[in-house]
């Protein structure tokens, strides 16, 4: 009699052990590689064996993974959770009115209870989606209270996380000094373990003097990666990189951003010091932090995670990232060689290379792959499986590695498993409190709309257009209508 004609969500909130059955696995895992009709068997909170035809203790739940795919959990390494709260608002922003918005204008409107409300909401979708482990990079936390209310959500999620303290409205050096910050990295993160770990986000001005230097030991002090937006045109440049490593602040926990608008010289320094880059493709497509770096990176041997960057803006959907990755880094292969007339005939890029940065690459940038990052026993069971047997998108499987990439989407993940416990089965999410969510999301952009005013509001979300200016056609136009 199979266990799996039972199976429901109650089957999973007695901590009996997980079989997935007859997946294809992408372990990621490059002594196991890919597993057709593989099964995986998690135990507590651990991949306990990966194979086929696995023989599962008595007890265990059996999910029929059939026609799916089963992979690590996704790894985001650069997501500002709190600006969910306004989802979508800024879509016709350029980085100018980003800065506007939150640097200038209204970052300072937003209070404890409105970082929760985003935080809440960002995190669900992360888990709904197969984000396993999100970094939070959370530049909103102008008082510890804020970050209490950031951690009160995240922790409310069963997801993993990564706290990025930070503080867009302050100085790194101050901030970083006042005594309550140390005390809410021994009341909030200490012990938490694998489910909640810290970084410090800021940026670093390149002001000659290098006044981020106070920040960075205060980093040092508490053995705190620090993450940093690097490469973006017109804000960070070369002379922050140097000034990190002229201090000897470049180190292999150490996040670069972006990393999109550096020279050769910066590239080689964040190479010689170990560091990873997270590129968020959609972003950086967007906005104009420069190219989406990874052509480059591969030619200097930096290692690669992927991040959504803000849902202010647009998805935080890893899918889409794997997709605006593998598209930017052809589509710059191809403009390099016609540039040279010539023709790219070898694709560098391949969706295994992708799919491998949005999971173990990320896991490596935190320094989290002895962990998580792979469907290797012994590790902790962050695991994804994408399966829509309504969809005609899943059926032929052929690819596995190009089907994640360009052909499933965040609606054909069906189960998804955090440290061993299932938070997701059959598209439906377990034991989260979507309402509230919404509630308090509501409360937030209500909030922030009267606070701003009709006309600030409208203004901000619909920025001033640019001006399209027609090309001079000697064949005279046919007097159509065209964009203003
Ligand atoms: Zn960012």
């Amino acid at each position: 009699m199979s266990q799996n004609a039972a199976v429901n969500s109650n089957s999973f909130l007695s901590g009996r052990p997980v079989v997935f059955r007859n997946a294809t696995v992408l372990t990621i895992d490059p002594s196991i590689g890919m597993i057709g009709n593989g099964d995986v068997l998690v135990v507590d909170n651990r991949i306990a064996e990966v194979g086929r035809k696995l023989i599962a203790p008595e007890n265990a739940v059996e999910i029929d993974a059939t026609g799916g795919i089963l992979m690590p959990g996704m790894v985001d390494t650069h997501r500002h959770m709190w600006q969910t709260a306004l989802r979508g608002f800024g879509a016709d922003w350029t980085l100018t009115n980003y800065f506007m918005f939150y640097y200038i204008n209204w970052g300072k409107i937003f209070r404890a209870e409105d970082i929760y409300a985003g935080n809440l909401l960002s995190a669900i979708e992360a888990v709904d989606s197969g984000v396993t482990t999100t970094v939070d990079w959370s530049h909103g936390l102008q008082t510890v209270e804020y970050a209490d209310a950031a951690v009160d959500a995240l922790e409310s999620v069963p997801g993993r996380f990564v706290l990025a303290y930070g503080n867009l409205l302050g100085a790194p050096w101050e901030w970083t000094k006042a005594p309550e910050f140390g005390d809410f990295i021994h009341r909030r993160i200490d012990g938490r373990g694998d489910m909640l770990r810290m970084q410090l986000a800021f940026d670093v001005t390149g002001d000659p003097t290098f006044p981020e230097k106070a920040a960075f030991e205060v980093a040092r002090d508490f053995n705190l990666p620090v993450t940093t937006h690097a490469g973006v045109w017109g804000v960070t440049k070369d002379d922050s990189i140097r000034l990190m490593h002229e201090h000897g602040f470049m180190t292999p926990s150490t996040i670069y951003v972006h990393a999109s608008t550096l020279s050769d010289d910066s590239y080689q320094r964040i190479a010689a010091t170990g560091g990873h880059a997270s590129v968020s493709a959609e972003s950086e497509h967007n906005a104009g932090q420069g190219y989406p770096p990874t052509w480059m990176l591969r030619r200097h041997n930096i290692p690669v995670s992927l991040s959504m960057d803000t849902s202010v803006w647009w998805s935080a959907d890893l899918f889409s990232a794997m997709r605006a990755t593998l598209s930017a880094d052809r589509s710059r292969e191809h403009m390099e060689a016609h540039n040279r007339n010539e023709t790219v005939t070898v694709s560098h890029l391949r969706a295994e290379q992708v799919v491998t940065w949005a999971t173990l690459g990320g896991a490596q940038a935190l320094g989290m792959d002895g962990f998580i990052g792979s469907i290797t026993p012994g590790k902790k069971a962050d695991l994804v499986l994408i399966k829509n047997d309504q969809s005609p998108v899943m059926f032929p499987l052929l690819h596995p590695y190009g089907h994640v990439v360009f052909q499933a989407g965040r609606g054909d993940v069906h189960t998804v498993m955090v440290d061993g416990k299932v938070v997701k089965y059959d598209h439906h999410l377990l034991n989260v409190d979507f309402a509230k969510a919404r509630q308090e999301v509501m409360k937030t952009v209500e909030y922030a709309r009267s606070n701003m005013g009709e006309q600030a509001w409208d203004q901000a979300m619909n920025p001033e257009r640019a001006v399209v200016e027609l090309i001079d056609n000697p064949y005279t136009y046919i007097g159509r209508a065209h964009d203003k």
